[in-house]
């Protein structure tokens, strides 16, 4: 039975859920620890947020209540629904860390410590702290995926509550949500949490724009669910007929945030935009879902190159379904989605669908693909640890993992009919890069399908690529510009950084002779990389002079940068910090 008193003189329901935990005496071990741990989290999490009110007015244990509730509905451990009570109160009061292992295990403290922030009073501007931030929770990431589906409950129900915040801070959180956290979730396959915080960040970013396609969206939706009716009815015959089990025929919307996307798009077609319908058939197996797919491309004519089979070929996040577009009977466009139960829930729920599904079901009816240690080899998600020891520069930072995370995938195939994935856009230097760091940088000669091609061809999803190296090859400079990938960029730059690795750096830390200071930058020449080294002497408040820009023909760009040297100590910090971008290569006193 529970132990505290909750106090009645604040206006508090507690979730059924919560209250049966608080109530139980529960009839096995296993759920009996459970359920403690459970409760004692709540607790524990009651009696230190008392006094703590959220911007909305109400009380602070609102929020964790409703993160561990969200955490509940994933279908998350007893730790992580734990985590959910706890994940505040690090941040917010004056437990530590090691307290709440102390009291929940190291299990418990991993998730909590993975979403807890760093003081903000140890950083020089808002950028640094959140790449710093950011940095910490990939790598926690890395080591217990878990970590994000916490952070994505608790960035859910802090969006849902946005209204309650100031305009700037609201604006602020919905484009982090848009740029990182979203797509995050599309990186998992929870597509429901994506979707949900897509429209929320739309709501908050382009308010207008919203408004006019959620009431445009809701005027149609009558309209398009009478045109699909004859479909459907014509659709479940024929798969009667065909002997093809089909649980569940239905129209889905598009959600508002995908709608505004494509209104975007250039060469866009409205119509098509508003009326495309999306039918979803459910069936039993594989073999069914292509059956299926035979019967519907029967009744209506389907479109040239708008069929995808993401059951042969998933989706890097796991997707899988047939997807095709055809004529409806209404002569309009539809979209057929073809899938099997399990698929489904996957679809929609992600990486958390495995814990739902083992919850639910015998986990021998999940697909082979699902076990949990296909969930734990993140490729993504080890290319963005990569870039915590790489790239120095937050705001660089910054810029490259949301690159990251919202870069659609290709699949290429080696020699041997390995299927490598890569970011779109990627070229066969990322390919050589993907292979090995040595491939790359002693590429010489490219076959794209048994032919001869540049090295930075634009691959798209099905090419064979071939890498000859030669021991004298070099990677060239400009490739920095041209590829796509971070380890393909970083390895040329670190190439790059070794040839010109020069006497000059310890120079630099003794006193400047003269007041006025020339400094030689060696960098990868691309646009905005002026602005990066002058922004950081601004910052420290150093007085630029002159500034002379060279530039050749190998991608290499030498500026010179005249300036007061006035504190060398000052100074000296400044230099380092332009040396951590990484497209500055090397520098000198000239
Ligand atoms: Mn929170």
């Amino acid at each position: 039975m529970s132990s505290i008193v909750l106090d009645s003189s604040i206006n508090l329901t507690l979730p059924e859920w919560l209250q049966k935990c608080l109530n139980s005496s529960s009839a096995n071990d296993r759920k009996q620890g459970e359920t403690t741990l459970i409760r004692q989290a709540f607790e524990f999490a009651y009696e230190l947020h008392q006094n703590q009110y959220r911007k909305s007015g109400e009380p602070y244990i609102c929020h964790p209540i409703a993160v561990a509730g969200l955490l509940r509905e994933f279908g998350g451990s007893a730790a992580m629904i734990a985590a959910g009570f706890l994940h505040d109160v690090v941040e917010d009061t004056d437990i530590t860390i090691d307290e709440i292992e102390q009291h929940f295990g190291v299990e418990v403290r991993q998730l909590v410590e993975g979403v807890t922030k760093l003081s903000k009073l140890n950083f020089k501007s808002k950028t640094e702290s959140q790449a710093e931030n950011f940095r910490r929770m990939f790598l926690a990431m890395a080591q217990d995926i878990r970590v994000i589906v916490v952070k994505l409950a608790d960035r859910l129900h802090n969006m849902r509550t946005l209204q309650h915040l100031p305009e700037e801070k609201r604006r602020r959180i919905a484009l982090e949500t848009r740029e990182i956290f979203a797509p995050l979730a599309n990186r998992l396959g929870m597509w429901r949490v994506k979707s949900e915080l897509e429209d929320l960040a739309f709501k908050y970013l382009e308010p207008d724009a919203y408004e006019q396609i959620l009431q445009y969206a809701a005027e149609n939706q009558i309209t398009r669910q009478q045109r699909l009716t004859t479909s459907m009815e014509t659709l479940r015959q024929r798969l009667q007929q065909a002997e093809i089990e089909c649980l569940e025929i239905s129209e889905r919307s598009k959600h508002l945030y995908s709608i505004y996307q494509r209104i975007l798009l250039p060469q866009k077609d409205y119509q098509e935009i508003y009326d495309l319908a999306v039918l979803r058939i459910i069936v039993k197996t594989h073999e069914e879902c292509y059956r299926a797919l035979a019967v519907v491309h029967d009744i209506f004519r389907p479109i040239p190159g708008r069929f995808q089979d993401y059951i042969g070929l998933p989706k890097p996040n796991n997707y899988q379904s047939l997807h095709t577009v055809v004529v409806s009977s209404t002569g309009k466009l539809l979209e057929v989605q073809i899938r099997t139960l399990e698929m489904d829930y996957l679809a929609e729920y992600g990486i958390t669908a495995y814990w739902r599904l083992t919850h639910s079901l015998n986990s021998c009816a999940l697909p082979n693909q699902y076990n949990q240690q296909k969930l734990s080899e993140f490729a993504w998600l080890n290319e963005i640890v990569a870039c915590n020891d790489e790239i120095c520069d937050a705001s660089e930072y910054m810029r490259s993992i949301k690159n990251d995370l919202t870069m659609e995938e290709i699949y290429v195939f080696t020699p041997k009919g390995d299927l490598i994935s890569l970011p779109s856009k990627s070229t066969p230097v990322d390919f050589a890069y993907k292979i090995h760091t040595n491939v790359g940088n002693r590429l010489a000669k490219v076959k794209i399908n048994g032919e001869d091609a540049n090295e930075i061809t634009m691959l798209t999803t099905g090419d064979t690529v071939e890498i000859l190296t030669d021991s004298n090859a070099e990677p060239k400079l400009g490739w920095v510009k041209q590829v796509a990938t971070n380890k393909a960029k970083n390895a040329i730059r670190r190439w790059y950084k070794y040839q010109y690795k020069s006497e000059s750096k310890s120079k630099l830390l003794k006193e400047y002779p003269t007041p006025i200071v020339s400094l030689g930058f060696i960098c990868v020449d691309r646009i905005g990389i002026l602005k990066d080294i002058i922004e950081k002497f601004y910052r420290y408040e150093i007085n630029v002079q002159a500034v002379y820009v060279e530039t050749n023909t190998n991608g290499i760009a030498k500026i010179n940068v005249s300036i007061e040297s006035g504190d060398a100590e000052k100074l000296n910090e400044c230099i380092r910090e332009v040396s951590r971008i990484s497209d500055v290569l090397d520098f000198r006193v000239v």
